[in-house]
């Protein structure tokens, strides 16, 4: 069973798509999506021998040797051209090492991302290189927030804000992502706290920091 973050990515993944798992470590995801009938090809890439060696032995335990490929290699290198590989998952990493894996590649038809930080930067990402947001998704698991972003070719014109908050996030507000900014603004008030009590002042940091708060709070009106 998958866990709610991984089963979140897998709602996003086109039914009959052809998945490359960047990442995969056990290929929990691609293996769910075969058993599930949903797709019936991936590649799950590793770049690391360890993750790669559980993708292999959870795909033979399943007995999907020929329809999941696992490949030792560093991000899309994973992908070969013979593959026609139309959906590209990222998960479970920063946003700065996601955005610098999808650098390095070629287009997709769907991206499906799941950044654990660095949310704005994916977001910034994707707007720089003609993709449009077409999803989100936020999930509360072992206390952490994870958000979810599935994006194809298109063009789309982000204000500073929905970068920060999310397009769809920060019109949806569910409760899990009022949750998570409550907690970033509380977190900032302490933050302003100790500023605001220590010698020397920092009036440039208490500045920035007053600043990040009353933009969370206009968010959360
Ligand atoms: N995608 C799975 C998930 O979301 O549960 C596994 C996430 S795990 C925390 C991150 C995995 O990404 C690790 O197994 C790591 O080896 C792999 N990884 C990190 N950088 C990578 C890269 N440049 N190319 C391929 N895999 C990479």
């Amino acid at each position: 069973k998958l866990s709610q973050r991984l089963a979140a990515v897998a709602q996003m993944v086109p039914k009959g798509a052809r998945v490359a798992d960047i990442g995969s470590d056990h290929a929990y995801l691609p293996v769910n999506l075969l058993l599930n009938n949903k797709i019936d090809f991936a590649v799950a890439g590793e770049v690391a021998v360890g993750p790669m060696k559980n993708a292999a032995s959870e795909v033979n335990k399943q007995g999907f040797q020929d329809k999941i490929i696992v490949r030792l290699a560093d991000g899309l290198a994973a992908i070969e051209p013979s593959d026609a590989i139309d959906t590209v998952v990222i998960a479970g990493m920063g946003g700065i090492l996601i955005s610098k894996i999808l650098d390095a590649g070629p287009r997709f038809e769907t991206l499906i991302l799941q950044p654990n930080t660095d949310e704005a930067t994916v977001r910034e990402w994707l707007e720089n290189h003609d993709y449009q947001i077409v999803a989100e998704d936020i999930i509360a698991e072992d206390n952490h927030t994870y958000e979810l972003i599935k994006a194809v070719p298109g063009a789309m014109n982000l204000s500073a804000h929905e970068k920060q908050f999310g397009p769809y996030l920060s019109t949806e507000q569910s409760a899990v992502w009022r949750a998570k900014w409550e907690h970033e603004l509380s977190r900032k008030e302490k933050v302003l706290g100790f500023l605001q009590a220590a010698t020397p002042v920092h009036e440039d940091r208490i500045a920035e920091t007053k600043a990040e708060i009353a933009t969370i709070q206009e968010v959360l009106k």
